[in-house]
């Protein structure tokens, strides 16, 4: 009846906090480049699209994520005495445990690459450093058992001498704004990969982006205006969309994905035969409940096959170091858009009507 009544502001972040505060050396070499504006007016950043085959601007990039990443793997081993490779990809996701953000989705892509490497040890592979971080609600059983089903696969992983040096998994604990203003400078990859209709809009994937982490996401959420402001050629998507994911009824059967992809067969069973439960026998049955026997809700195996292959492309583009630089700095120069100012800004004019006040 009032159509008018309803409106959305896209989220934004604070471009202090997220940037100038918790990445200074990409800060000062964006300043090096374009001036401060910036730090106050966002869109500025689109003035590094111009820049971003400069030479000078790759290797600034280069050397303040090797020195975030740096940072990053001191601050790990002083705190935790776990040890990561800052030349190794650092591959994220961080965000609350729950079904729909699909941490499921990366532990099978992981648990495919593992697989791949123990059938084929010699298989060309860019070593990669997997971190996931995230609370689960005190109630929420299942999320619960994905933390723990993570960390398992993190302690198989690490036994295991075939892959040691070229793949690890860490679990963070306690996730919370200050584990993210470390880990999100040092980041090379962004997951952003929610069943495509149930993301309202996400605000890491912003942070991300503003800190020249490449994006592996879906068309969910604000994930999609990302897209829209730097150009899907800039960013790894893939899955399903929110149409088809919800004309699924009838059609979808996880089981149809386990009988017909080998590899996922192969993932899945590894998971069933307590693989990464050997003294807990049916620890992770509930996790088989609910990618199989139940139907699979959130669709992981629909789009697990999809996930590997922009995972495989991202990790092609990697070894072209001048690539993926001018991809990074174009995704910082398309963040403007995803300051909180514009937010505020967007409240005060068309909701509040709020004026400024005159400063004398
Ligand atoms: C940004 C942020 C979030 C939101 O993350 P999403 O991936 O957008 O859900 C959650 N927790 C912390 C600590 C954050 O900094």
């Amino acid at each position: 009846m009032f159509p008018e009544r309803f409106n959305n502001k896209t989220n934004g972040v604070t471009p202090r906090r997220w940037l100038l505060e918790a990445n200074p050396g990409l800060a000062s070499a964006i300043t090096e480049a374009i001036g401060d504006h910036w730090i106050t007016d966002l869109s500025q950043l689109s003035r590094l699209k111009l820049l971003a085959d400069d030479s000078g601007l790759h290797d600034a990039f280069h050397a303040s994520k090797r020195d975030a990443k740096v940072r990053f793997a001191n601050w790990l081993k002083a705190t935790s005495s776990q040890v990561v490779d800052p030349d190794s990809v650092f591959d994220c996701q961080v965000k609350r445990i729950h079904e729909y953000k699909r941490q499921l989705l990366n532990a099978l892509r992981i648990i495919v690459c593992y697989d791949r490497l123990r059938q084929n040890p010699h298989m060309e592979f860019v070593p990669r450093t997997f971190f996931f971080a995230g609370k689960a609600a005190p109630a929420y059983k299942l999320a619960k058992l994905i933390i723990k089903f993570i960390n398992n696969l993190a302690g198989t992983i690490d036994g295991d001498p075939v892959v040691r040096g070229r793949m690890k998994v860490v679990f963070l604990p306690e996730y919370n704004v200050t584990l993210a203003e470390r880990l999100i400078p040092a980041s090379d990859v962004s997951n952003q990969i929610s069943t495509a209709g149930y993301e309202a809009s996400g605000t890491s994937n912003m942070k991300f982006m503003m800190n020249g982490a490449l994006t592996v996401g879906t068309r969910d959420g604000a994930t999609i205006e990302m897209a829209e402001e730097a150009g899907e050629e800039n960013m790894f998507l893939f899955g399903l969309t929110v149409e088809q994911v919800q004309n699924s009824q009838g059609w979808y059967d996880p089981h149809w994905h386990y009988e017909h992809e080998p590899e996922t067969r192969a993932a899945l069973d590894l998971i069933f035969s307590d693989y990464f439960s050997r003294n807990e026998p049916s620890a992770f049955a509930p996790i088989r409940d609910t990618l199989l026997t139940n139907g699979d809700r959130y669709m992981h195996l629909a789009d697990l096959t999809s996930y590997v292959q922009a995972q495989e492309k991202l990790g092609d583009l990697y070894t072209r170091r001048g690539e993926w630089a001018r991809k990074a700095i174009l995704n910082v120069a398309s963040s403007g858009k995803f300051s909180s100012d514009r937010t505020i800004h967007e409240y005060a004019t068309q909701i509040w009507k709020a004026e400024p006040c005159p400063i004398p």
